[in-house]
């Protein structure tokens, strides 16, 4: 296994629809592996292929504090939503940003496991946000872009204040 590397805003696949998967090969599974390892060492919730500088319909999730309950989705779909939740959530593809959003507080996904069957999964919480963020990026959406223009601009700018806050003390 090996750790990936995460890209920055400028890559242009964070901005792309990604290509569905039909192959379910040992290059797929490298890479679910690979994507695996590096979501746990950078410690996030989940991570699409397009933030790694991928362009395939792959994103791995694990919302538990012990990396207990990993999830892989391959070709995932929402198939349906319910309620409403706004929570705050961060980008591992946004440094820094932090803002709340408003998402569906329950939703049903579709998606193929790492072996290509199909299988359908319901979350709520801290989950529904998951799924909904990764299939995001999937579609190459970013959570900053569910927000207001000028909303945007405070937590870009609020970021940047505090990434360089940190470069200073360390
Ligand atoms: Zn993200």
């Amino acid at each position: 296994m090996a750790l990936l590397q995460l890209v920055d805003e400028s890559h242009p696949n964070l901005r792309r629809p990604t290509k569905p998967v039909s192959d379910f090969g040992a290059d797929l599974q490298q890479i679910i592996d690979d994507m695996l390892e590096t979501m746990y060492e950078v410690n996030g919730a989940g991570l699409a292929a397009t933030q790694v500088g991928l362009d395939i319909r792959v994103a791995v999730i694990d919302v538990t504090s012990d990396h207990t309950q990993p999830l892989v989705l391959v070709n995932p779909e929402i198939i349906d939503s319910a309620s409403e939740q706004t929570m705050e959530m961060g980008c591992l593809s946004l440094p820094g940003c932090w803002a709340a959003v408003k998402r569906a507080g329950w939703v049903k996904v579709r998606a193929q496991d790492r072996h290509g069957e199909f299988y359908e999964m319901e979350g709520e919480g801290i989950l529904a946000e998951a799924f909904q963020h990764e299939i995001d990026h999937l579609d190459g959406i970013l959570f900053i872009d569910k927000l207001s223009p000028l909303k945007q601009k405070m937590v870009r700018q609020r970021a940047k204040k505090a990434l360089k806050k940190q470069q200073r003390r360390s």
